[in-house]
């Protein structure tokens, strides 16, 4: 028995501090995990950005009710459903999330939380574990479950390298060449026939 492990932006779902970035004319906030790997770094200095243009959770959220998700990315997850079972793991937030997980008819998505004041100021994140990623594949590992994982960047490696399989999708050429031994997928038809060759072989 197999379980699906998925990232969520890049993915699924379009960057969501790309897409604030954008709204926001804030040219520093299109740093993702792609530029910055240490997450922690990376996300103390959205939040430093955040405060210097005293940007609320407010502001966030009407930008990420404007977005979609991928062309094809609902027609996906009903299809992984179909087949397996799916858990998006996601370095986003559940306050982030929820506006693209009722367009993707709310999958089971596993992600952190923000810590915000009583005036919507975001003045920390909490992580719901360390390594996240890698730990929700050993937890299925744990339940008898075999686990087939796909990401496009570098917080997904830890997943892809513990999972049974371990699939690229749509990733930069600089995590390509880093991580070489892993099949990549550069669209949903794709990353369908590798799926298909694992779960049903
Ligand atoms: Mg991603």
């Amino acid at each position: 028995m197999w379980v699906i492990c998925s990232d969520l932006e890049g993915v699924f779902v379009p960057e969501v501090w790309i897409n604030v970035a954008k709204k926001t004319g804030i040219d520093a906030l299109k740093l993702t995990t792609r530029d910055i790997q240490n997450y922690d770094e990376l996300m103390q200095y959205r939040l430093k950005i955040l405060d210097e243009h005293s940007l609320k959770i407010q502001d966030i959220q009407s930008v990420i009710e404007t977005i979609s998700p991928l062309e094809g990315a609902l027609e996906f997850t009903q299809w992984l459903r179909e087949i397996s079972r799916l858990v998006i793991v996601s370095d986003t937030f559940v306050e982030f999330a929820q506006p693209l997980m009722k367009q993707l008819q709310h999958p089971f998505l596993l992600c952190h939380s923000l810590e915000i004041d009583t005036s919507g100021r975001i003045t920390n994140y909490t992580i719901r574990q360390t390594d996240p990623k890698r730990k929700t594949v050993e937890a299925f590992q744990s339940l008898q479950y075999k686990v087939l994982a796909f990401g496009d960047s570098y917080n997904d490696i830890s997943m892809l390298k513990s999972a049974e399989v371990g699939i690229l999708y749509c990733p930069p050429e600089n995590v390509i060449h880093d991580y070489p031994e892993f099949p990549v997928a550069r669209n949903y038809t794709e990353l369908r026939a590798l799926i298909e060759q694992h779960i049903y072989s």
